[in-house]
């Protein structure tokens, strides 16, 4: 990864998740460079907005972003969301909600890229295990979609 990359993460504003997202920051190197949105959800009002202004609202934040030097997008969901449960109500089952936030990170990859297609795209959900009287609050990170690897860009003639 160069020095002079950002990258934008997209992910809900849950206090249960920050933690686990400044620690996969850490992680990945980029927890001073990273340029980290988080409105509840992640990336459901992109791809499913309560009203008509959340696109634009999201798509602004991208595109402040990409004017700071942002090339590669990392999209984190995270089941037990409560945004979800809000406007989706309780999922039958963990596929279903998985399937949902798969979905939707494939949405808003596709609704960004059609305005910046040279920027690149992971998408990570994080089975979130809340806190118990018995154990601590977990994590286990699925990548749905991983970094692309020497992905050509077209260059736009
Ligand atoms: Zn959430």
């Amino acid at each position: 990864m160069e020095a002079t990359e950002r990258v934008f993460v997209l992910h809900c504003f849950d206090p249960d998740l920050r933690p686990i997202v400044m620690g996969l920051l850490a992680e990945l190197g980029i927890e001073k460079t990273a340029i980290c949105f988080n409105p509840a959800g992640g990336c459901k009002d992109l791809a499913a907005p309560t009203l008509d202004s959340d696109t634009g609202y999201i798509m602004r934040q991208v595109h402040l972003a990409v004017e700071l030097g942002a090339t590669h997008v990392i999209v984190l969901n995270h089941t037990d969301c409560r945004a979800y449960q809000k406007a989706f109500g309780q999922f039958p089952s963990k596929e279903k909600e998985e399937a949902l936030h798969k979905k939707h990170m494939e949405k808003s990859e596709a609704i960004i890229r059609a305005v910046y297609p040279r920027l690149t795209f992971e998408h990570r959900l994080a089975r979130l295990e809340r806190a118990s009287a018995e154990r601590p609050t977990s994590v286990e990170f699925v990548t749905v979609k991983p970094r692309p690897q020497n992905e050509m860009v077209p260059v736009a003639v």
